[in-house]
């Protein structure tokens, strides 16, 4: 009997197609369940492994065939390019693909040839699409990126909302839920929209020790000079820029251009053939740098992403989580920078007063103050996202955040700013000289101002004048700039 055949059939299944010889935390568990015919919801950062939870069991399930529901047609793609390399058997069957491709993949799915299955959220609510999968021997359901189904998060995609005929129609079937970024609020909308039943919970911590979280308040002119010093000390690796609009992603494309810095750029509004020729020229690294908006990135899982670079306060811790994290998935240590301006919260506090649904109004501004907590509190980054998604982590320290060992010398150098008016010299990369964490100058902007950024904004959902006075009894005993209210 060889080494391999004397393994349970879980490791041998994982030697044989992926060529591990052991499981990352969590997943032989989480494998064994969905394999046991359980439901599963899953939150796993990304990075940890979570496809391989499911496709495991789906190698393992002889003539059926599992079904995954995945909101990107390119992330589908590239899955089943790789269970190809690995000798899984696996389709996708979307719009995109000719009559006659389609036809051929059907053909292979009645013979019982897949392990796996993509389907898109939006083919389900297809009439004739749950009568054809019944006429299919089937394994279990996958609803990856589950957290869409909420309208708690931060990614509400209302085609999710018909996921909910599967438990009807298919009640023999296990569904298993996959979310890389899910609050106990988001977690229990799953469990309740999918008709999950006596699901097997399964929450992956969210530290992440190999990223530094970075926070800075800046000016435009400082962030600018501060972009341009990161990248130009981008030794191997790449990078991702986040920029808030197109208009603000085609300035940075124009601006790192005139400083030599070749980037692609990646937003709704160009032409898809673009986005995909430039989303693959920063795959294969033919240039380093991509330049996006929040439509890059959904899928996205290249390894040696060394830095991605906020230049706006992102809309809600989970949104800046899933794209900060797209940093270091090597494991490797890759630093997070979030650069904001006071003015991005005006530009979010505008956008959420377009928002017509209360409701949906209320959310976003609890999202709102969530992170701005996160940037103006003096708690360790990685602590604070561990504590938002529920977790009690034991330290209280990562060691190596903005707030835990100060910004690295050459984001606070004091002259940094005059050096970028003129001509920037390269600078030294100088981690090692960070100051400490008490001799970095803090945003100087009192409570007062922020607040009134914020009212005008506010007022219509008559909070204004709530919060002044809950930040007017806090001014004597917080010096934080603007006290939140906890909705949580
Ligand atoms: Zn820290």
């Amino acid at each position: 009997m060889s080494a391999v055949a004397s393994l349970s059939p879980f490791l041998s299944a994982l030697s044989l197609h992926w060529g591990y010889s052991s499981f990352r935390p969590g997943q032989e568990e989480i494998a064994a369940s969905i394999a046991a015919g359980r439901d599963a919801c899953v939150v796993m950062p990304t990075g940890g492994g979570k496809s391989l939870c499911y496709q495991l069991p789906a190698a393992l399930a002889e003539s059926r065939t599992a079904i995954v529901i995945s909101p990107l047609i390119a992330l589908m793609q590239d899955q089943v390019a790789q269970l190809d390399e690995m000798g899984i058997p696996a389709a996708v069957l979307n719009s995109s693909q000719s009559p006659s491709q389609r036809e051929a993949v059907r053909r292979g799915a009645l013979s019982g040839k897949f392990r796996l299955l993509y389907l898109s959220p939006e083919s389900i609510a297809q009439e004739g699409t749950l009568r054809w999968l019944k006429s299919l021997a089937l394994s279990f359901f996958v609803i990856d990126e589950a957290h869409c189904i909420s309208d708690w998060g931060h990614d509400f995609r209302p085609e999710y909302r018909l996921l909910s005929r599967l438990r009807r129609e298919f009640p023999e079937l296990p569904i298993a839920a996959f979310t890389a970024s899910a609050t106990q609020h988001v977690r229990h909308d799953i469990v309740s929209q999918l008709g999950l039943r006596d699901p097997f919970k399964y929450i992956a911590s969210f530290y992440r020790p190999n990223l530094c979280y970075l926070v800075r308040e800046c000016t435009r002119t400082e962030q600018e000079a501060i972009l341009l010093d990161s990248l130009r000390s981008l030794e191997d690796g790449s990078a991702i820029v986040y920029a808030s609009t197109i208009k603000r992603v085609e300035q940075i494309q124009e601006f790192l251009k005139e400083n030599k810095i070749d980037a692609v750029a990646y937003h709704g509004k160009m032409d898809s053939g673009d986005r995909r020729k430039n989303q693959q020229l920063w795959s294969a690294d033919e240039v380093r740098v991509v330049v996006g908006t929040v439509a890059f990135g959904l899928g996205i899982n290249k390894p040696g992403v060394r830095k991605v670079i906020h230049l706006a306060l992102p809309k809600s811790i989970e949104q800046y989580y899933q794209e900060a994290g797209r940093a270091g998935r090597d494991g490797n240590a890759a630093d997070c920078l979030l650069l904001w301006q006071k003015r991005d919260q005006a530009t979010i506090g505008f956008f959420i007063s377009q928002i017509g649904d209360a409701q949906e109004k209320e959310r976003a501004w609890q999202r709102f103050h969530e992170i701005r907590d996160f940037v103006d509190r003096e708690v360790c980054r990685q602590f604070e996202i561990c504590s938002h998604f529920g977790e009690r982590p034991k330290w209280t320290s990562c060691g190596k955040c903005d707030v835990c060992a100060g910004l690295p010398d050459a984001i606070n150098r004091a002259s940094f700013v005059e050096a970028a008016q003129t001509n920037i010299p390269p600078l030294a990369k100088n981690k090692s000289a960070r100051l400490s964490s008490s001799s970095i100058p803090r945003s100087t902007n009192s409570a007062r101002d922020n607040l009134r950024l914020l009212m005008s904004y506010e007022e219509s959902l008559g909070l204004a004048r709530k919060k002044l006075n809950a930040t007017d009894r806090k001014s004597s005993q917080s010096s934080s700039n603007f006290e939140p209210t906890r909705l949580r």
